[in-house]
């Protein structure tokens, strides 16, 4: 995977379509296919930029999942653009492979709802099956999730259906591992449900009340069971002190490699 590779045959495609002539990095930005944004010439590689002229002081650089955007004062000349360009190629090109590669976990995660395709669940996948006859809730019959909407019934509905079933599951699964795991620590939650939090995988509060995300659901068992320690780990120590990891391995000893493998999964969602 060469997405700066990739990226710059892009460009050089669109270039070659306006037969535009891209000199030396050092001449003035050529126009891109998009309006709105500049090509550089990095390390060999051409970078799509997005240029915007601020109040701030001195030039800046911010690589997120719309590409590289450079801030520069009114009165920095394009010449002092291209040099601070320059001096950050490395650090650039090592921003967007990041951001390729937290595009590509995303990706990995996402679903499409529609009938035959596949959700990941409790670290296997099911497949989505549409079907009419069907009656009344979804249910899961092997490796298949049947469910029950009228032909021609759009991804949002697909997705509410499969969703609220995901989270009918979460209820029963996350009760009966929360019960298990406050037997061995001796202190259950005051009470727990379940969160839709985009940002936060689960939280325990100081009136030791839990929620879990039922998005959970779509990860290996051992990651839903490490999150249910972390948080009930918190009952004790409402921090993340050496007596917390000591309390939440004395619960699941092989928590730091699922830690690793849910940092793998989303490095953008957070375990308070
Ligand atoms: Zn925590």
């Amino acid at each position: 995977m060469k997405p700066l590779r990739q990226l710059a045959r892009k460009l050089a495609d669109a270039a070659g379509q306006l037969a535009l002539p891209f000199a030396e990095s050092t001449a003035p930005a050529p126009p891109s296919a998009r309006s709105g944004t500049r090509l550089a010439r990095l390390n060999g590689e051409f970078v799509e930029y997005t240029l915007r002229r601020s109040k701030r002081r001195t030039i800046g650089l911010l690589i997120d999942d719309r590409g590289l955007t450079v801030s520069a004062p009114r009165w920095v000349a394009q010449a002092e653009i291209d040099a601070t360009l320059q001096e950050r190629a490395a650090w650039i090109a090592r921003k967007l492979i990041d951001w390729r590669t937290h595009a590509n976990r995303r990706e990995k995660l996402a679903v499409r709802w529609e009938h035959g395709e596949t959700m990941p669940y409790l670290g296997r996948r099911i497949t989505l099956r549409v079907e009419a006859s069907h009656t009344g809730s979804a249910q899961l019959d092997g490796e298949q999730l049947w469910i029950a909407l009228p032909p021609g019934a759009g991804e949002e509905q697909i997705r509410d259906s499969a969703q609220g079933w995901l989270q009918q599951q979460a209820r029963q699964l996350f009760e009966e591992r929360i019960r298990h795991f406050s037997t061995l620590l001796g202190i259950g939650p005051t009470r727990w449900g379940l969160s839709s939090a985009r940002t936060r995988w689960g939280s325990c509060n100081a009136n030791g009340s839990i929620r879990l995300n039922w998005r959970l659901m779509h990860f290996p068992t051992e990651i839903v069971d490490y999150v249910i320690c972390h948080e009930l780990a918190h009952l004790k120590e409402l921090n993340h002190g050496e007596g917390f990891w000591q309390t939440v391995g004395e619960l699941f000893p092989d928590y730091q490699r699922v830690r690793g493998m849910l940092r793998d999964y989303t490095d953008d969602i957070n375990i308070s």
